[in-house]
């Protein structure tokens, strides 16, 4: 190709790359390992703030793969998709069974750890070991599609390989031009090629790649990518139940594969569509739906006598990726602890909240009834 995409976008870095974040000139693969998942559906300026913290509490992949699950799920608190934390701390115990504490120094080996998919590995090789593998975030394959004009569905199979072979084809030939390629590639997409409001639509135009640019030419910079359609998020309901005994509240660890997989919460009632609203606003209900949750939880049901007050509480709204929650919280103050026979849960202190992974909703609702 005349027109050199790797050269023009390096040194289009050195004056407008992104400067100062922790994580970057990094060469130690476990930290741009880290990095990139603390990443992948976070902020920006989210990570730079919770990344260091991390880093100082799991400084290696040794002291991550030794931590308890628990002490990883509670630092990952309010980032959310916590299968991130799960498989991080997973795939760190593999590194010392398997390779000796070592990273695997290719991407293709990379890709076999888990939750390291072919662009996360593609980043950790490239950065850490110069190796000519390409990345494909969201990011890159608006750059890409924009800059060759394609107009296929990005979720479709065909588009996504043939986005891949692109990015693979403008890659710098010398090895040693990867960690700065990538990392340009990466800050191009996040403050240049953007979503809406792309450079090259500015009043002042500027952009390295105007002159080549397909979908500039075409007048089509704000169609491509295709927008997905959205569909409505569909809406859910529960009830959560905050069981305090004096200073101690009953949690549940969440099974793993659940929504906040391996986190503590309430005991909740199953989650019903919004369509098939639960009748339950009456307190003589609620000590029905609690007595059936409580059998469901291996509590005994003779505990029911033992509640001294139920108090409703207000509902929290949550919003996920795909769907909306609506949590009708019911507080049960106890005349006393309710002993229980299931490992899933636990009488917790409310001084030591902290100690534990919770959905950050949950956090929130606990922190303000402890007060
Ligand atoms: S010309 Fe516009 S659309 Fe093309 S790469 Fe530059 S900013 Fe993106």
């Amino acid at each position: 190709m005349g027109f050199r995409f790797s050269q023009a976008l390096i040194r289009w870095s050195k004056h407008y790359g992104r400067q100062g974040l922790p994580w970057q000139g990094q060469r130690d693969p476990y930290a741009i390992w880290v990095s990139e998942i603390m990443l992948q559906q976070t902020q920006v300026s989210t990570v730079m703030e919770r990344y260091p913290q991390f880093m100082r509490q799991f400084p290696t992949v040794k002291a991550l793969a030794k931590a308890d699950l628990d002490e990883v799920m509670a630092l990952w608190s309010g980032l959310g998709y916590y299968s991130r934390a799960r498989n991080l701390h997973r795939c760190a115990q593999q590194i010392m069974a398997e390779y000796a504490g070592q990273f695997p120094n290719s991407a293709q080996e990379l890709e076999k750890l888990p939750g390291i998919g072919r662009s996360t590995a593609g980043a950790i090789a490239a950065f850490a070991f110069e190796e000519r593998a390409p990345i494909l975030d969201a990011n890159v394959k608006r750059v890409i599609s924009r800059f060759f004009g394609i107009t296929g569905d990005q979720q479709n199979h065909k588009t996504v390989q043939l986005l891949w072979e692109h990015a693979t084809a403008l890659l710098p030939k010398s090895k040693s031009q990867m960690p700065f390629y990538t990392q340009a590639l990466m800050d191009f997409g996040a403050t240049w090629c953007t979503p809406k409001n792309a450079k090259c639509q500015s009043q002042d135009q500027t952009c390295p790649m105007m002159s080549e640019c397909k979908a500039y030419e075409l007048g089509q910079v704000d169609r491509i990518p295709a927008k997905k359609k959205k569909k409505q998020s569909p809406t859910f309901t529960t009830n959560i139940f905050l069981i305090r005994y004096q200073d101690e509240i009953l949690l549940e660890r969440r099974p793993p594969k659940a929504i906040w997989g391996g986190l503590y919460s309430l005991i909740e009632t199953p989650w019903q569509s919004i369509d098939q609203k639960l009748n339950c606003s009456k307190p003589m209900d609620i000590a029905g739906l609690l007595h059936q949750t409580i059998l469901s939880n291996k509590l005994s049901k003779g505990n029911i006598g033992s509640i001294a007050s139920i108090e409703e509480g207000h509902v929290i709204e949550h919003i996920f990726s795909h769907r909306r929650l609506r949590m009708q919280p019911w507080i049960i103050h106890l005349k006393r602890k309710w002993p229980h026979s299931s490992a899933a849960l636990d009488w917790i202190c409310t001084r030591r909240l902290k100690e534990y992974g919770l959905p950050q909703p949950i956090r929130v609702f606990l922190e303000s009834s402890s007060r």
